[in-house]
């Protein structure tokens, strides 16, 4: 039998957010999938290092978040060289979780590589998937539209799953904000449904880890690349079934050790 570890950072600025829920809801997926629920991604690789080497490390990593934050969704006036209360911010962040953060946006790709640099070398295998969860926003720049667009999911080896992203969808720059309160059709920051919805996410993440292709063509499948709010409500939690019949039988074949991609 094939085997992928699954471990999950936790997001202590999602308060509402059951990860135990989603690491029992993945294992019950797929028998080949083992789950571990960590702290934050920063605390949690922070804390192998020693001082004072760590505090070196969180400074560079407060500049490089600092100079990877979006100051317009049109990309005008990049933060090349970040002031010192911007560092400042986020080495308060990084340190502290009580330091309120909420929606800030950075360039994905830059974000990504950042968290990757902290993995350490014996979890890089294949045999591992790290999935990280933050209230951040990540947003790629779109060329088309000479614009920054947030994005809920960037998946691979080390996956990032931003939960006010799945929120904000499907532009950074969208006039249609969720409401306050809970709605039937809109999400809300701190949705009781934010759990229920992410399990899927982390199922993608898991699934993009093995095969390189995260999202399913079917509208009713966990693994359905939504763009709209409707359509995250529709997948994760309306459908009448969980998954497809091809990713049905590509993760009971991968438990057997014969999935292909
Ligand atoms: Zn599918």
């Amino acid at each position: 039998m094939k085997h992928l570890h699954i471990i999950l950072y936790a997001d202590p600025r999602t308060p509402k957010l059951r990860l135990d829920e989603v690491a029992s809801y993945l294992e019950s997926k797929c028998l080949a999938f083992t789950t571990e629920v960590r702290e934050e991604f920063f605390q949690y690789w922070l804390g192998q290092l020693d001082s004072p080497y760590r505090d070196h490390i969180i400074d560079s990593i407060a500049h490089r978040l600092a100079r990877s934050k979006i100051r317009n969704s049109n990309g005008r006036n990049p933060i090349s060289d970040p002031l010192a209360s911007e560092v400042d911010f986020e080495r308060r962040k990084i340190s502290d979780h009580y330091v309120t953060a909420f929606g800030n946006s950075y360039d994905a790709p830059k974000f990504l590589g950042i968290c990757g640099e902290l993995l350490g070398e014996h979890e890089r295998s294949g045999a591992f998937a790290h999935i990280i969860f933050t209230n951040q926003i990540l947003s790629y720049w779109h060329a088309p539209e000479r614009e920054y667009r947030a994005c809920t999911i960037i998946s691979g080896g080390l996956s990032i799953i931003s939960t006010t992203g799945i929120v904000e969808r499907p532009t950074l720059a969208s006039n249609a904000k969720p409401v306050l309160d809970q709605n039937e059709n809109w999400l809300t920051y701190n949705d009781l449904r934010l759990t229920e919805i992410i399990k899927g996410y982390a199922l993608q993440a898991a699934v993009a880890h093995l095969t390189g292709k995260p999202f399913c063509d079917d509208p009713g499948c966990r693994l359905f690349n939504s763009k709209t709010q409707n359509e995250i409500l529709f997948s994760q939690m309306k459908s009448p079934y969980d998954l497809c019949p091809r990713h049905a039988s590509f993760l009971h074949a991968f438990q057997r050790g014969g999935a292909e991609a």
